[in-house]
């Protein structure tokens, strides 16, 4: 579904991603590991254009976007953010408006939706997400748990093609996490092509079908969880595993 190629990305003199080749399959579910400062968020922001690397290729649906570290189009870029969601530890939701108005207002400014089709849709998606009785509800009054399943509702809503996720249960209270594992599960199933930062390495276990494992810039090893967790290929993924499981 998206495939990024030979994406060199520094900040200055810093080589942050070193020739990566990342893709995923329509349906996929991709889990990124790896320490802190191994460029597993560089890469996920590189995947819907919220940062440019200087080199490489992005392809949607084999249509490129960007080519050589260039945008083929300045509007290519609305299309690449529009059609790859994300969702983040910090849930940014607009703290001025409420539930609903969270999940319409992309759609309803960047689709131009109508606002009847954005509610209901906004509305199919918050019950997808258990959150029906929250609609009228500002963001201050729902729990961390909630709140990430109403950003996770407002991903959802530009009904983009590959969802993004940067640790996602990473500022939950332990307690909470669960029931945002769980609605991603439910996307996993219904075919959502995801690619997620995490390190609930039980819920990578169960829902991935790809485990990448990043190091300084580099991928060093991709497989199933069970080659990744059970039989990894390199020093570098045993020591990392043995501090997260
Ligand atoms: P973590 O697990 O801590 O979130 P990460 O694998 O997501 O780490 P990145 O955030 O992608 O790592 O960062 C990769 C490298 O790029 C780090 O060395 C970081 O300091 C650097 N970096 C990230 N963002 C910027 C920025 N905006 N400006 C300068 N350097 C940056
Ligand atoms: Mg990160």
């Amino acid at each position: 579904a998206l495939s990024l190629s030979g994406i060199q990305k520094y900040y200055d003199d810093h080589h942050v991603l070193k020739s990566v080749d990342f893709s995923v399959k329509p349906g996929e579910v991709v889990v990124l590991i790896g320490p802190s400062g191994s460029g597993k968020s560089t890469l996920l922001r590189c995947c819907n254009g919220l940062e440019i690397a200087q080199e490489g290729d992005i392809t949607i649906f084999g249509q490129p976007l960007v080519a050589g570290g260039k945008l083929i189009e300045d509007r290519e870029l609305n299309r690449l953010r529009e059609d790859v969601g994300m969702v983040f530890q910090s849930f940014n939701l607009f703290p001025h408006l409420s539930v609903l108005e969270n999940v319409c207002v992309a759609p309803l400014t960047l689709k131009k939706a109508t606002r009847p089709k954005a509610e209901k849709l906004a509305k199919e998606l918050l019950a997808k997400v258990g959150l029906s009785d929250k609609i009228d509800a500002m963001p201050g009054n729902l729990s961390g748990g909630q709140k990430q399943r109403v950003a996770i509702a407002r991903a959802l809503a530009m009904t983009p093609s590959v969802l993004l996720f940067d640790e996602p249960t990473s500022a939950l209270d332990p307690e909470l996490v669960g029931e945002v594992l769980q609605v991603m599960k439910m996307l996993a199933k219904d075919g959502m092509t995801m690619i997620i930062v995490t390190h609930e390495m039980n819920f990578a276990r169960d829902v991935a079908d790809r485990v990448v494992m990043m190091d300084n810039g580099t991928i060093l090893e991709e497989g199933t969880p069970e080659q990744i967790f059970k039989s990894p290929t390199h020093a570098r993924t045993q020591e990392f595993l043995q501090t997260v499981f």
